[in-house]
């Protein structure tokens, strides 16, 4: 979504080749490393994401293969009729039995900036919509920031902030949280520009902080 800077170095065979040195590398650190990896995963994290390249969720938190569950589409963009989305939540909640959920924005968000114009990009503009919806819901505070640098910044706050209520809102989570599971979803933001991941503390560990008309009473 992102404008392209320049044409790099990776071309199709550079790949195979990167993956014949990360091989030798790694079993030349840890002999065992594959096959203990190949036993299975336990992952305490999912992390909901932008598919945005300059985004890895491993890198940027300094963790390894085996340590966070990914999910990832154009704008981290969280809605409940993604059964995408839905079938990592349910995976990952479930059946690895994750204790956080992450929703991770970034500033500089190629969807949302595109969002928040009225330029048609295509078939993308229907995914784009919700974030269309976000702005709408919070237009009042939006409008009134002159700067459109700082308006898309906020969008990007806006859109994790809704992603993150609107996971609290499905019957997975509610569920998990009526039987008592250990679950909290939270709302990040990453700046590009600096490396450094901003906690929008909306953390949610409970329902008590839904809307009631989202609050299922039993969810069977
Ligand atoms: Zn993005």
């Amino acid at each position: 979504m992102c404008a392209k800077i320049e044409d790099n170095h990776i071309t199709y065979e550079s790949l195979l080749k990167g993956n014949e040195k990360f091989v030798a590398d790694t079993l030349k650190q840890d002999p065992e490393y594959f096959n203990n990896l190949a036993k299975g995963q336990n992952p305490p994290v999912l992390w909901i994401g932008c598919a945005d390249s300059r985004v890895p969720a491993n890198q940027i938190t300094n963790t390894k293969p085996g340590e966070i569950f990914v999910h990832r589409n154009i704008a981290n963009v969280v809605v409940h009729t993604d059964m995408n989305m839905l079938s990592v939540l349910d995976y990952a909640v479930n059946v690895l039995k994750v204790k956080h959920v992450i929703v991770t924005g970034h500033y500089g968000c190629g969807g949302v900036i595109a969002a928040m114009g009225n330029q048609s990009v295509g078939l993308i503009d229907n995914w784009l919509r919700h974030i269309k919806d976000v702005y709408r819901l919070h237009a009042a505070e939006l409008d009134r920031i002159a700067d459109v640098d700082k308006r898309a910044e906020r969008l990007v706050e806006f859109n994790v902030i809704e992603g993150v209520y609107n996971l609290c809102k499905t019957t997975i989570v509610q569920k998990a949280w009526q039987n008592g599971q250990d679950l909290s979803v939270h709302g990040w933001v990453y700046a590009l520009s600096t490396g450094i991941i901003k906690d929008l503390e909306v953390s949610v560990n409970n329902s008590s902080n839904l809307g009631s008309v989202f609050r299922f009473t039993a969810v069977s």
